[in-house]
């Protein structure tokens, strides 16, 4: 926090937190925040202008509460037998955890993940009051001893990302499920990358049914290449919904983001294109890397985490002389890129060459 902010009579334990701070930096190639690259078609532009001309004549009035239609929607697209009443969304994923926390979290309860992690899981964890415990991956990223830190912490809240960010890894069902069962409390599956994911990959929606402590979040903002729009979501037994009826606000989800998400969903086909082209790319990504004797962490996600680097500042420095920006994250000496388009990733790989002189 800025020392100005801190002289303001601020909570306490807000005052050595840094906020979330991926640069956004106007540099022509930008591939540090996973959005996906491709920009909605003048189809679906049109699409999503009509849907918003259809709404704007009620915008007088409050949106509908429960986003009923767009929940309807967005089951139908998961599948899994999913219905309205297992589906909630709200604005991002963010604030589905958020929500998660302020219902399950709070003032003498704890969450746990398993670092290295999405770094928003343990930020708002704090920010709710919750107290955050860092579990440890194996060396590899991987989740083995998973079970194990579970029963010895008995978390109140316990988050998975999986495919994790930023090491790309996904985590096999076997491992939520005994995660689950060690649990006192919820298990919290993050797939915000979910449809990148390598094929035999499966999800933990297949986990949902008889598990009434398990919740999957999805988000619009990577695959669905609708970062702008603010729209997150989770599936789960309807009781988790009736939870976070309580803790949401009213009238959270704005007409116009209903909307615009429904017809997003309505078009799935073209951003669903691109995920299969990221997909490709970034496993030509990972050979190229690695063609080039970095070490990179096996990726079921649309970025690809690589190094090992003695000075990953130089490094990341070096790429944004060259106008390629990309997210310095991750363990020591290690750095994530987003897979752009085939230009971009070219250009990532033209900056990579020069700045190692591989
Ligand atoms: C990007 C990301 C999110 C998502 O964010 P939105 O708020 O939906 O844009 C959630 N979880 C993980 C692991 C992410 O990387």
């Amino acid at each position: 926090m800025t020392e100005e902010a801190k002289h303001l009579p601020v909570r306490d334990d807000l005052k050595d937190l840094h906020p979330y701070g991926a640069p956004q930096l106007d540099v022509p190639v930008q591939l540090n925040t996973n959005e996906n690259p491709y920009a909605p078609s003048a189809a679906l532009q049109q699409a999503i202008a009509g849907a918003v001309a259809g709404v704007a004549g009620t915008l007088n009035r409050y949106p509908d509460r429960d986003a009923t239609d767009l929940r309807k929607d967005l089951a139908d697209y998961l599948g899994h037998d999913l219905t309205a009443a297992s589906t909630w969304a709200a604005n991002g994923s963010n604030e589905i955890i958020q929500q998660l926390l302020q219902a399950f979290g709070g003032p003498g309860r704890t969450a746990l993940g398993f670092e290295p992690s999405y770094s928003m899981h343990p930020l708002i964890s704090t920010v709710t009051c919750t107290q955050w415990l860092a579990a440890a991956r194996d060396a590899d990223y991987g989740m083995s001893t998973a079970a194990e830190q579970v029963k010895r912490h008995q978390p109140d809240v316990v988050f998975i990302t999986s495919p994790n960010n930023p090491t790309g890894t996904s985590v096999p069902l076997d491992l939520i499920a005994a995660v689950y069962d060690a649990a006192p409390g919820m298990v919290v599956v993050d797939e915000a990358y979910a449809e990148f994911r390598r094929d035999g990959t499966p999800s933990a929606l297949t986990l949902l049914p008889g598990r009434p402590r398990l919740v999957v979040t999805r988000t619009m903002s990577k695959a669905f290449a609708a970062a702008g729009t603010r729209l997150g979501y989770l599936a789960a037994d309807p009781a988790v919904i009736d939870a976070l009826l309580l803790v949401r606000l009213p009238y959270h989800l704005s007409t116009v983001t209903q909307a615009v998400a429904r017809a997003a969903l309505a078009h799935k086909e073209e951003p669903l294109a691109t995920v299969q082209a990221l997909r490709k790319g970034r496993d030509e990504l990972v050979t190229w890397l690695r063609g080039n004797s970095l070490t990179v962490a096996d990726s079921d996600a649309n970025f690809v985490l690589f190094g090992v680097f003695g000075d990953r500042d130089a490094v990341w420095q070096g790429l944004l002389d060259r106008g390629v920006l990309i997210r310095n994250t991750g363990p020591a000496g290690w750095l994530r890129v987003t897979v752009g388009t085939p230009e971009e990733t070219a250009a990532f790989k033209a900056a990579l060459t020069e700045v190692l002189a591989l």
